[in-house]
């Protein structure tokens, strides 16, 4: 099945707002497997939608309109689509009634046009719209299928996960069942990781194998099909221990989880407590640690240590390591963990020391980083790194890092 969305809306072409419904409906799409092939952005008329429509019938087997559901007389989604496909619009008892409950409970006058917004396409689906009036429609016409959503995303979002994707289900669900699977990789480049898998994804059928990159990590959609659960998620499996044979020492976790999620969950599990002493990171590492429930239980606290004073006078690093190696060095990040670990007295500490730009820091080049990880009473590791990119993109990976081969030193 191949989609294609059609968002609706002359304020999306003057570029008054963005078209994050076609992000949204896209993302959902992969996940059940069906891929999207064109967005389309039309404004609020109607000879070139109805040519916008004709366009999508020629390609698309899955026809997705956003916006112009509205009571107003630019609103000319559903009366369009009529049009072209020969289909009446007849008023919906339930969208009326919760149409006039709505005005009811917030007691605002409704005026004749508000009816409006309950007529819908004869022969469709309704997709309820419980945060607001305007419902939504799935139909079948000619082996094509149609939706209609709202425009504003706190309408569509959810009646897109409540009612549109069991509605999409249902009509391909008959013949299969899709699942899906993300695996999350660290450490490792996209196209590292393409290269070592390049067989796999060449060869891909069932599943279907989607590498993506953003914000320094790496993820792998797999997707399966078939008309039983069991199987597909055989499929999955089977796929899943084929990659992880090249590059399992790269992945981390599945779906949505993050680093410092599974980060907090190891902790949690062995019972340790954590101290951070942040220089490059100025307390980046304690925030993603403490914004998550529960955090009070594994982190003591943390000590941001800017200056060479605070790493000399508050934690502890020798004058000497300071004078001769450096604040950038291997043995500052290593004092640094050590210290903090004992200073705060807690079972694991961990150090951030680099340099994040613009300029070179000591001699030593902007993105050299050193990060110390001290566990109970096992030798301190240091890693040491040489990253790219901005100021702050330096830091936000540094404290990736930081995440990523603690959870490896947990899990060893
Ligand atoms: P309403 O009943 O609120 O008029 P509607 O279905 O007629 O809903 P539009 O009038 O087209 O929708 O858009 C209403 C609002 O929804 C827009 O002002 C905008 O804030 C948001 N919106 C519309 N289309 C999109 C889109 N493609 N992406 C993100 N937001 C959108």
């Amino acid at each position: 099945m191949n989609a294609e969305i059609i968002a609706v809306g002359s304020e999306l072409l003057l570029g008054q707002i963005a078209n994050t419904n076609a992000q949204f409906l896209s993302k959902q799409l992969a996940e059940l497997g069906i891929n999207v092939y064109f967005h389309t952005v039309v404004g609020d008329n109607s000879n070139r939608l109805e040519e916008a429509i004709k366009i999508s019938q020629s390609r698309s087997d899955l026809i997705i309109f956003t916006g112009g559901l509205g009571p107003t007389k630019d609103d000319l989604t559903k009366e369009t689509i009529a049009k072209v496909l020969g289909k009446k619009l007849t008023f919906d008892e339930d969208a009326l009634r919760s149409i006039e409950d709505y005005f009811k409970k917030t007691n605002r006058h409704m005026t004749e046009n508000n009816k409006k917004q309950a007529l819908v396409l004869e022969g469709s689906k309704i997709l309820p719209n419980d945060h607001g009036m305007a419902p939504g429609m799935g139909l079948e016409v000619d082996k094509k299928t149609y939706m209609l959503f709202p425009g504003p995303p706190k309408e569509l979002n959810p009646m897109f996960l409540s009612y549109g994707s069991p509605f999409l289900l249902n009509s391909l669900g008959a013949v299969e069942r899709i699942e899906s699977r993300v695996l999350r990789f660290f450490g490792i480049g996209e196209s590292q990781l393409e290269t070592e898998i390049e067989d796999l994804i060449d060869n891909q059928s069932n599943p279907t194998i989607a590498p993506l990159a953003s914000d320094g990590e790496v993820t792998i959609r797999l997707t399966a099909k078939h008309s039983s659960l069991d199987t597909a998620n055989k499929l999955l499996d089977e796929t899943e221990e084929q990659i992880l044979k090249r590059v399992g020492t790269f992945f981390y976790g599945y779906n949505s989880t993050s680093l410092v999620n599974e980060l907090m969950n190891q902790l949690k599990d062995k019972k340790y407590t954590i101290a951070s002493a942040e220089s490059l990171t100025g307390g980046l590492f304690a925030e993603e640690l403490t914004n998550l429930a529960g955090s009070s239980s594994v982190v003591k606290g943390g000590v941001v240590c800017y200056t060479n004073e605070v790493k000399e006078h508050v934690l502890h690093v020798k004058k000497e390591t300071l004078d001769t190696d450096g604040a950038v060095s291997h043995s500052t990040a290593e004092e640094l963990a050590e210290n903090v670990k004992s200073l705060l007295n807690s079972d694991i500490g961990i150090s951030f020391t680099g340099v994040a730009g613009p300029g070179e820091s000591e001699g030593k080049p902007v993105g050299t980083v050193y990060i110390g990880i001290s566990i109970l009473d096992q030798p301190t590791k240091v890693y040491s790194l040489k990253l790219a990119g901005s100021r702050q993109g330096i830091r936000t990976r540094t404290v990736k890092y930081g995440f990523y081969y603690l959870l490896q030193l947990l899990n060893a």
